[in-house]
């Protein structure tokens, strides 16, 4: 076959077998992890690129950052040693006074990060109803704006964001989009194909899916010096992945497509079965197709939607709590994206003064068996009203 007609491997052969890893010298298929915390200069005293210290990075590190910049397309990846670590740095290279525009409601953390820079006049936030382009382009202000901010799905409601709608009305304003998909991993949705300029994961979530590394990774379509800043916040912060984790991460990349796509089936069937249930109010699913972001989900994440859902339970808040503590299969603990379903009261842990409904369950759906898991929060639920 002539080299022009060769098939190249498609992205789900590339990830699984780690960009067909295989070690020079002995031929093995798995990469070793290289914990050096320093390296030695040749022999003309000169540093031998790319690394001199560790926070510059590792080759464990390098290898995880290359299988997602091939998952994302993007130019390049950095991985650092939290999701929280990875955002701050984006806020950290902004300019003292850069205005940025927020979703009033997302990821708790990120909220509060940016709060703290805001309280400090670091920054300056404008906020938006989180799914809601109109409000979106209201709060961007034409050659000021420095960053527009958007969480698709957005936690923990999940409304969705149209991500090319936001970053025409960002780009027309001069202004970056950083989209955080944290809740649809790069088998379902690459934010840079639309058009956004950083594409942000929390790799403790769906990338890495043991529950077992904190991780974060941004990942850009084309790099310049904003780029290099970035890189600069990482290696003076020492917020770089370690190795031993980005190994971790590279393990459990290898079953992202199979993992994901079990999650999504699950939670979809989960989603149905719950909707119309007598003690249920109300199911927030994008893959609902009643649920506004049904359209916009389906195209963004690859008909897949998502393997997050929150229901919202009748009765009170206690009755809420009481679910979460009667499910004997989820685990009543927060994050997402493992293997194992978590479910947790997300007012409870989100805490107060954070705008959330008392009786919102979010769900993590993972890979076990569906009818265990419903069979579950059928029993949780009889108990709270029996
Ligand atoms: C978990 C999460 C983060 C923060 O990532 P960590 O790895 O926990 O630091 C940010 N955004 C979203 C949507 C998340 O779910």
């Amino acid at each position: 076959m002539s080299d022009s007609k060769k098939r190249q491997p498609s992205i789900e052969t590339q990830v699984t077998q780690a960009l067909h890893f295989v070690e020079g010298e002995t031929g093995a298929v798995v990469p070793s992890i290289q914990p050096t915390a320093t390296y030695a200069r040749d022999e003309n005293y000169d540093i031998r690129k790319p690394y001199w210290y560790r926070r510059d990075g590792s080759q464990t590190t390098a290898h995880a950052e290359a299988v997602i910049a091939q998952l994302e397309g993007a130019a390049e990846s950095l991985l650092f040693s939290s999701g929280m670590s990875a955002c701050t740095a984006v806020i950290e290279h902004l300019e003292t006074g850069a205005h940025v525009v927020v979703p009033e409601v997302m990821y708790h953390g990120v909220l509060q990060q940016i709060q703290i820079y805001a309280a400090k006049g670091r920054i300056q936030v404008s906020y938006y109803t989180a799914g809601n382009l109109q409000e979106l382009a209201a709060a961007v202000k034409p050659n000021i704006t420095q960053l527009v901010w958007v969480e698709t799905p957005n936690n923990p409601n999940w409304e969705v964001t149209d991500i090319q709608a936001a970053a025409d009305i960002a780009h027309k304003a001069g202004a970056k989009l950083m989209a955080d998909c944290t809740g649809t991993p790069p088998s379902m949705t690459k934010a840079l194909d639309f058009g956004a300029d950083f594409s942000f994961h929390s790799a403790t979530k769906y990338l890495n899916g043991h529950s077992d590394v904190t991780a974060g990774v941004l990942s850009v379509r084309e790099t310049g010096q904003f780029w290099e800043d970035i890189f600069w916040v990482r290696k003076l912060q020492g917020t770089v992945l370690t190795s031993f984790d980005a190994w971790l991460l590279i393990r459990g990349m290898r079953t992202l497509f199979l993992r994901v796509e079990r999650a999504c089936e699950n939670a979809m069937k989960i989603a149905k079965h719950f909707v119309d249930h007598p003690h249920i109010e109300a199911v927030l699913y994008p893959g609902l197709e009643t649920d506004p972001g049904h359209e916009v989900a389906k195209r963004q994440t690859n008909g897949q939607f998502g393997a997050m859902l929150s229901l919202i339970v009748k009765g009170c808040e206690q009755d809420a709590i009481d679910v979460t503590r009667f499910c004997e299969i989820f685990y009543p603990a927060t994050s997402l994206g493992g293997v194992e379903s978590l479910i947790e009261h997300r007012k409870t842990v989100s805490g107060e003064g954070f705008p959330v409904h008392e009786r919102l369950l979010r769900l993590s759906i993972g890979i076990e068996s569906t009818d265990d898991l419903i069979y579950d929060l059928e029993q949780a639920i009889e108990r709270t009203f029996h």
